[in-house]
């Protein structure tokens, strides 16, 4: 209850909280009165006939129905003071001159003003009630009047100071609770400011920052490190969309060698070296450490881990290596001639002495500065390769972890995708591009194979040739159709109907399969299923085109 209220403005229609606890308050005394109403009919209705009796439970029910029509939001706090002293009238009126005696029933009105008003006007209603007290003891005056009044008001008056104090007491409780609230809000505020505070400093560094949970999640990311993997910083926990890879164009690192699998399982490692494709289209190289972080309160410990981009120092030691390659290089010929010669000079049987001494200290300089090109173009070769050739990779790899991207794809479909390599299929290629060519083939066959068909891809090594065949059971290309397929934007008119594409893939896998010196085919069937086959020369040709890698 919480009649003692100010008056709150209200929303239209619906009464505040003191309204409808001044109207609780009234209306269990008012059916309190009217079950009494009830009984007396039953059991002694010669009551009735005594008028104040009759009276006062009608002023209750009067005085109810003023209470629920009056505006208790618009009224002072104090005009509910007029109801607590018109219900002790009633009352009074109810219980003087009939021998039962409803006197109890001013436990309302007294419990009312001490729970939400000053003593004094708790003083006000027992002075009230021993007036009315007085009066009725003098209309039939006996012995014991005295007496009972003095019990009645005693009783009362300490079952008002009993609720008062209670009263307070809660008030007290409400205030301290309160006020611890608000202490824990201010903490709380201040704790995410201080939050709000470290995530800008994280988010101002270059080096990649995350959290990492010793079950394998991420917990938190910096914007660097969600710009490098491709993650939505504001969810971290979604799969990064950029991929690792163990070298420009090389193979991917295997999941459980992946900077976030070591670091969840508690490897503290520095400088691991892994490349990213970027959602934007960049090889960027990544120097990743890892650092374990100490739990707080109760929050298990986590792994930091912070990726360095060090493609320009990579780039820039590359180029290093390279310019020194070539400059060995360029001097081996010039010092092979000066030894040459040399050599020959000193055939001369007529040579002085000095001059021979002469020729042969040329011919030893000479002999260790070719030694000393040679070791220096034999430690540039790697950063040499790694930049001009392509890496050497198992196709077999590349397939199953296309196939086992594609997995998920192919159950929604209900498409059943048969793998048959039974070989490691070892090349000289461009592993980035080659799992682009498989993604390419494999997302066809599923997408156009309708459900409860089979996918399956095949592979194998033919002498020096690696061939792959993708087959399906799907919708199939017309005769007609066939020779248009690789052309840029070309679709069936049944592939538009089954699934949605841009019509680029095909052509870019002839191209990619064309520049390793490979071929691709397909045969097809209309309404019966499509043979896609690529066959790739095991080390493929160097590349000629201008993104690629000539020697
Ligand atoms: P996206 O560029 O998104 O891959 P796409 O799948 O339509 O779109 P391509 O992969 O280039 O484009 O394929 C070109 C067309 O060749 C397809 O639209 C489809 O008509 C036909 N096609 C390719 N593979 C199959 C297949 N396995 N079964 C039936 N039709 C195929
Ligand atoms: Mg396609």
């Amino acid at each position: 209850m919480a009649t003692g209220g100010l008056a709150d403005t209200q929303a239209l229609g619906a009464p505040d909280t003191r309204t409808r606890s001044i109207w609780l308050t009234q209306l269990v005394l008012a059916a309190s009165v009217v079950i009494i109403g009830v009984l007396v009919v039953a059991l002694r209705p010669s009551l009735f006939g005594v008028w104040n009796f009759v009276v006062g439970v009608l002023a209750i029910i009067v005085i109810s129905v003023a209470t629920l029509a009056a505006p208790w939001s618009r009224l002072p706090r104090e005009a509910v003071l007029i109801v607590v002293f018109l219900d002790t009238l009633a009352i009074g009126l109810m219980a003087s001159g009939t021998e039962l005696r409803f006197g109890y029933l001013w436990v309302f009105p007294v419990m009312w003003v001490a729970m939400y008003f000053p003593a004094t006007v708790l003083g006000a209603v027992l002075a009230t009630i021993g007036v009315i007290l007085l009066l009725d003891s003098t209309n039939a005056p006996d012995s014991n009047s005295a007496l009972r009044i003095f019990i009645v008001l005693l009783s009362l008056g300490f079952i008002g100071i009993t609720a008062h104090l209670a009263m307070r007491q809660m008030r007290a409780l409400r205030r301290v609770l309160q006020r611890q609230a608000g202490r824990l809000a201010e903490t709380l505020d201040r704790r995410s400011e201080q939050e709000r505070r470290t995530n800008e400093i994280l988010n101002g560094v270059d080096a990649g920052v995350a959290r990492v949970s010793p079950g394998g999640s991420v917990l938190m990311v910096n914007d660097a490190y969600a710009r490098l993997y491709g993650l939505d910083p504001r969810d971290a926990s979604q799969p990064a969309k950029s991929v690792e890879y163990t070298g420009l164009r090389g193979m991917p690192v295997p999941l459980s060698e992946r900077p976030l699998a070591r670091a969840a399982r508690g490897e503290i490692f520095t400088d691991a070296r892994v490349w990213v494709f970027t959602g934007g289209g960049e090889w960027r190289v990544l120097s990743v450490s890892s650092k374990r972080l100490s739990g707080l309160g109760r929050e298990d410990a986590s792994m930091l881990l912070l990726a360095y981009d060090v493609t320009a120092i990579t780039h820039a030691q590359r180029e290093r290596e390279r310019l020194s390659a070539i400059a060995s290089h360029e001097l081996k010929h010039p010092l092979t001639v000066m030894i040459g010669n040399a050599d020959l000079a000193l055939e001369d049987p007529d040579l002085s002495p000095r001059l021979r001494e002469r020729l042969e200290t040329i011919l030893r300089a000479s002999e260790r500065v070719l030694e000393m090109t040679s070791s220096m173009l034999k430690s540039s070769r790697t950063a040499f390769e790694g930049r001009e050739s392509y890496d050497d990779i198992d196709m077999r790899q590349i397939v199953v972890d296309s196939v086992d991207s594609f997995r998920p794809t192919a159950s929604a479909h209900d498409v059943v995708i048969q793998l048959d390599v039974n070989e490691p299929l070892p090349a000289t290629a461009d592993g980035f591009r080659m799992r682009q060519v498989i993604d390419n083939l494999v997302s066809n066959a599923i997408k156009y194979t309708p459900r409860d068909g089979d996918v399956r891809i095949a592979g194998a090594l033919d002498g020096d040739t690696v061939s792959l065949t993708v087959s399906d059971t799907g919708i199939g290309i017309s005769a007609e159709d066939l020779p248009n397929i690789m052309t840029p934007y070309f679709r069936t008119s049944t592939a538009k109907d089954t699934a949605s594409g841009t019509g680029l893939g095909l052509g870019i896998t002839r191209e990619i399969v064309a520049a390793h010196g490979g071929t691709l085919t397909i045969e097809s069937d209309l309404g019966s299923g499509t043979t896609v086959t690529v066959k790739l020369p095991r080390f493929a040709p160097e590349k000629t085109d201008a993104g690629g890698k000539g020697s």
